[in-house]
């Protein structure tokens, strides 16, 4: 017998809401579409798909949340790696909108989501970025006017004052407030979209890594002791 996958040790770990475990699977299942990975874009994908009424059933090799999904930061940043004029400059403006878009939409989904299953993840709206300088306040400022022109009205500029308010201390230039930012519980949320999709009579199998697929017409994803015959195949 394989050795059982745990979380990894965490505060958020520490912190999870109950869920029971799921089994392994066995044996032969059929379905619309597999899923493979139950972090959040298998999970996410997995509750679009059931809410359409399709069937749907995920296979997670640890448990669900288990990678970057149960361990990251927890925000909810409206933004990317590189900032919209340099995605412009290198992919064009209509790519730029659409990378703005769902920036938005991503955020948007997550709330909706949470409100209507009920997930208790400690969803807090809104996000800082302090500024320490000058020069960072300068760059803070570009940034609201650069977001601003891909849509987002929920942003606004705040002087030391205003930052004193918020974080009890009068060392930042200021600051920029993000109202469609915000923070959650990131392990309590790929646990929440799990409950709402097995709702919704979605089957979630863990400790059930996929070991092979057979790219046919249905594919066969097979697992250790299991197989899924689905019409699609999604690597999450
Ligand atoms: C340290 C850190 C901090 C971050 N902070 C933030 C943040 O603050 N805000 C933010 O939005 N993003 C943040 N991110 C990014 C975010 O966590 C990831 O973009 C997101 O979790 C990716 O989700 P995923 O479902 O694609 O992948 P994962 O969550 O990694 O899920 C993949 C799943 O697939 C399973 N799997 C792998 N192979 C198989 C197999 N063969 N068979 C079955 N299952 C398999 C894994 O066990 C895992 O559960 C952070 C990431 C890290 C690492």
């Amino acid at each position: 017998m394989t050795q059982e996958m745990t979380h990894t040790r965490s505060y958020y770990a520490a912190s999870a809401n109950p869920a029971a475990p799921r089994p392994a699977l066995q044996g032969s299942h059929q379905a619309d579409v597999c899923v493979v990975g139950a972090g959040f874009t298998g999970l996410s994908t997995a509750l679009h798909l059931a809410e359409q009424g399709m069937r749907v059933i995920v296979l997670e090799a640890a448990k669900v949340g288990w990678g970057a999904s149960g361990r990251n930061g927890g925000q909810i940043v409206n933004s990317y790696s590189r900032d919209m004029d340099v995605i412009k400059r290198r992919h064009g403006e209509a790519a730029a909108r659409a990378l703005g878009d769902m920036a938005f939409e991503g955020a948007r989904i997550i709330r909706e989501r949470v409100a209507k299953y009920g997930i208790q993840c400690d969803l807090k709206d809104g996000n800082v970025f302090a500024a320490f300088t000058a020069k960072q306040m300068q760059e803070l400022e570009t940034k609201k006017a650069l977001w601003e022109r891909y849509g987002h009205t929920g942003l606004e500029l705040v002087d030391r004052a205003g930052m004193a308010r918020i974080v009890s201390s009068d060392q930042y230039q200021g600051a920029l407030l993000d109202h469609w930012g915000g923070h959650l519980h990131p392990l309590n949320l790929a646990l929440g979209e799990a409950a709402a999709f097995e709702s919704l009579g979605g089957q979630i199998f863990e400790q059930s890594a996929v070991l092979r697929i057979d790219r046919r017409e249905p594919a066969v994803v097979y697992t250790a002791e299991g197989q899924v015959t689905a019409r699609f195949v999604v690597l999450a």
